[in-house]
This record gives structure tokens, C-alpha cells and sequence, in this order.
């Protein structure tokens, strides 16, 4: 092994584990077939320190870093897809903005409720007309007085309508010399007037996971809701991103890891031609490409996430990481079912929703295309 947990390290990951296989397990299949948002567990997740890994201990956070997130999004994924994007996209891509561009003022105001899991955060960049092309966003926010007023739709936006602090991205100068030069940050909460939630989105997967249409409609923000400076919003969304992206690797791991293990399992106990199906040679292939592809995944990951919080350049590797381990789950996902032939197709088995769960890995943060689009930009410079 190139790198050992450390004993801090390992303790976390052994306690998510057992948190998982606990709390998680054994509801995950329900909260996925009556699409129920897993609201339960956020405020003890909360307590775990789960909340608020980005967040320093004076605000109440738990400071473990980005490298340990990755480790509890992993185990979160292996049992729940669902908990684990809510609580990936709460702590990279809202915890963390307001950590790294917040003034005193917003840090005391949001980060204690986000770190306990009383508030849950929600990052809204994507609208009904630009998804990768997330620079040309449309919605406007034109400041008068001590307020802006934002008009505009977010898209799919995950947990928002069960959030309690969002993060949004809107167009304050439409004549910047650049599309991206004229975005700006807000933080904004649901109960300003103005602002609507759509309706719940149906999935393919993650349908315990909260996905909603925002509309803003002459909603006025306050203008100390700003984060960081007017005009560089865009910048702190691909900052967020960056982070956002190591964490949806993460969740590729766990629900990579989770079809390795009930492939296994059941390889070993399904005969047919009086033998275990683990016992022909076409099974085995497809257990060890399982195997080895997520630990290749799982180095890119490790090594991405401790880029970050070294503080180091990571675009690349993110995007590496994102890429490698969300296409290499969704291969073991497809492997999966395979391998459990009809019964894979059935609901009662996990792989089933594991197969689901694992489409979004190569969609959202960045589609697979974009993510390709990203390396080459570095590799090429
Ligand atoms: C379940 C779910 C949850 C989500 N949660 C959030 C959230 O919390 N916050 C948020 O802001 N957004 C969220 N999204 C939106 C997500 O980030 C976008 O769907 C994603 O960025 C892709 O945008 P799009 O769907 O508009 O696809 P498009 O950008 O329209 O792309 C369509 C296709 O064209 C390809 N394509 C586009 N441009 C290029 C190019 N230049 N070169 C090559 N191919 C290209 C894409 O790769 C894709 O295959 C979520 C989406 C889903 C499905």
C-alpha cells in the first residue's frame, strides 16, 4: 500500500462504516422505492462531525479536511447514494465557499447550523438553458439600494427544497467583457420572499436524494447576503467544483465497492451446472476488472483529495478522478448485474439500484465530456 490511513483516519472511516451499515442499510432500499428524503439521520450525521468537515472548530465544524470527507462519502455511498450526494454536495460545494470567501459576519451567521446538520446546504449553478455551459447563465441580479433583486430558474437542483441555506449563482453584469467575468455568489435562504420551490423531480436513481426547480421572482436579497467580491462568482463556483468533483469520485467508490461485494457474495452462492458461478472463468474476469478498477480509482481519488487540501493545484486531478471513478462504478454497476443475471433486474436485489445510483456519476459536477474537455485544456497547456 502506498498509503496507510493514519489511526485518526481509519477510526473515522470505521465509524461511517458502522453508522452506514446501522442507520443506512437497512432503510436504503425503502427510502429509494417511496422516494422518501432520508431527513433522520442529517442532525446525528451532524453530531458525527459528518457536517461540517470543511468548517474550522470555532464555528462549530469539525475541520477533518476534504481527504477525510472522501473516506465518509465512500462508506455513505456503499450503503446509501442518496445520503451520501446530500451530505458531498453540503460540505464541498457549500460549507466550503462560505469558509474560503465568507466575511465574519456570514461565517457566524450560516456555518454553526450547517455544521450541525440543522440546516443543509444546497449549491445552485444549473438553470432550464445552461447546464456545462454554466458561464452563460441567465438568471440576473440587479442591486438597488442595500438589496439585489434576483429574477431567474435553477434546474435540478439537489436537496434545495429541504435546504436551509443555498448557494446561488447569478448575472450582475450582463456587459462584462467575458460571459464569466459577470457572475456573482449569493447566499440566499428559502424563506425570502420571491422565491419559489418547483416541484420534486422523479429520477432514474438517487431518488431518495431531493432534486427541485428553484424560481426567483423580483426575490430581494440583501446586499451583505454578496459572497466574496461582485463579479467573481464564477470563480468561487469551479473552486467549489473542484472539491465537488473529488466528492462525487468518492461516491462513485461506495457504490463501486458496495457491486464488488455483492458480486462476490453472490458468485459464490448461486449454482448452476452444479458448481458456484464464481467457479467459470467469464465470472471471474469480470470480479477481477471489478477489483482492480476500483482501486485504481481509489488512488486517484486519495491523491486528488490530498492534493486539496495541501492546497495544491488539482483541477486535473479532480477531473481525473471524477471521471475514472465515476465511469469505472458505472462499469462494475452494469458487471453487477450481470453476474446476478434475472434477480439483478429484480428490486430486492441491491445491485439493481446500485445500477441506477451509478448513472448520475457521469452527469452531473461536470458531465464525462466535460470532464474529458477539462483534462486535455491542462494536458495541452
Ligand atoms: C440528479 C441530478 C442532480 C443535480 N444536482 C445539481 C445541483 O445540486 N446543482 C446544480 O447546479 N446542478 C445540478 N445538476 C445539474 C447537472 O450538473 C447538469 O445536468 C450537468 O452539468 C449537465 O448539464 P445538462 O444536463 O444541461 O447537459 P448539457 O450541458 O445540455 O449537455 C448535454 C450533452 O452534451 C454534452 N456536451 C455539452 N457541451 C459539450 C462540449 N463542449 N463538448 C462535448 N460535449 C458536450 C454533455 O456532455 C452531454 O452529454 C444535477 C443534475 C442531476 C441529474
Amino acid at each position: 500500500m502506498l498509503y496507510e490511513l493514519t489511526e485518526e483516519e481509519a477510526m473515522l472511516r470505521d465509524m461511517v462504516r458502522d453508522f452506514a451499515a446501522k442507520e443506512l442499510e437497512p432503510k436504503a432500499e425503502h427510502y429509494d422505492q417511496t422516494e422518501t428524503f432520508p431527513h433522520e439521520h442529517f442532525e446525528k450525521m451532524g453530531e458525527l462531525g459528518l457536517m461540517g468537515m470543511l468548517i474550522p472548530e470555532e464555528y462549530g465544524g469539525s475541520d477533518m479536511g476534504l481527504f477525510a470527507e472522501v473516506l465518509a462519502v465512500e462508506e455513505l455511498a456503499y450503503s446509501c447514494a442518496s445520503t451520501a450526494i446530500t451530505m458531498a454536495v453540503h460540505n464541498s460545494l457549500v460549507t466550503g465557499p462560505i469558509v474560503r470567501c465568507g466575511n465574519e459576519e456570514q461565517k457566524q451567521e450560516f456555518l454553526p447550523g450547517l455544521a450541525s446538520g440543522e440546516r443543509l446546504g444546497a449549491y445552485c449553478l444549473t438553470e432550464p438553458n445552461t447546464g456545462s455551459d454554466a458561464a452563460s447563465l441567465e438568471m440576473t441580479a440587479v442591486k438597488k439600494g442595500d438589496k439585489y433583486v434576483l429574477n431567474g430558474t435553477k434546474s435540478w437542483i439537489s436537496t434545495a427544497g429541504v435546504s436551509g441555506v443555498m448557494l446561488l449563482f447569478a448575472r450582475t453584469d450582463k456587459d462584462a467583457a467575458k460571459k464569466k467575468e459577470g457572475i456573482s455568489a449569493f447566499i440566499v435562504t428559502p424563506d425570502l420572499p420571491g422565491l419559489t420551490i418547483g416541484k420534486e423531480e422523479k429520477k432514474l436513481g438517487l431518488r431518495a436524494s431531493n432534486t427541485v426547480q428553484i424560481i426567483l421572482e423580483d426575490c430581494e436579497v440583501p446586499a451583505d447576503r454578496l459572497l466574496g467580491e461582485e463579479n467573481t462568482g464564477f470563480k468561487i463556483a469551479l473552486n467549489a467544483l473542484s472539491a465537488g468533483r473529488i466528492g462525487v469520485a468518492a461516491q462513485a467508490l461506495g457504490i463501486h465497492r458496495a457491486c464488488l461485494d455483492e458480486s462476490v457474495r453472490y458468485s459464490q452462492e448461486r449454482h448452476q451446472f452444479d458448481q458456484p458461478i464464481a467457479n467459470f472463468q467469464a465470472i471471474k474476469v469480470k470480479i477481477a476488472d471489478m477489483a482492480m478498477e476500483l482501486e485504481a480509482a481509489r488512488w486517484l481519488v486519495w491523491q486528488a483529495a490530498k492534493l486539496r487540501d495541501a492546497g495544491q493545484p488539482c483541477i486535473k486531478e479532480a477531473s481525473m478522478a471524477k471521471l475514472f471513478a465515476a465511469e469505472a462504478a458505472n462499469r462494475a454497476a452494469r458487471e453487477a448485474v450481470q453476474i446476478h443475471g434475472g434477480y439483478g433486474y429484480m428490486k430486492e436485489y441491491k445491485v439493481e439500484r446500485l445500477f441506477r445510483d451509478a448513472k448520475v456519476l457521469e452527469i452531473y459536477e461536470g458531465t464525462s465530456e466535460i470532464q474529458r474537455l477539462v483534462i486535455s485544456r491542462e494536458v495541452l497547456a
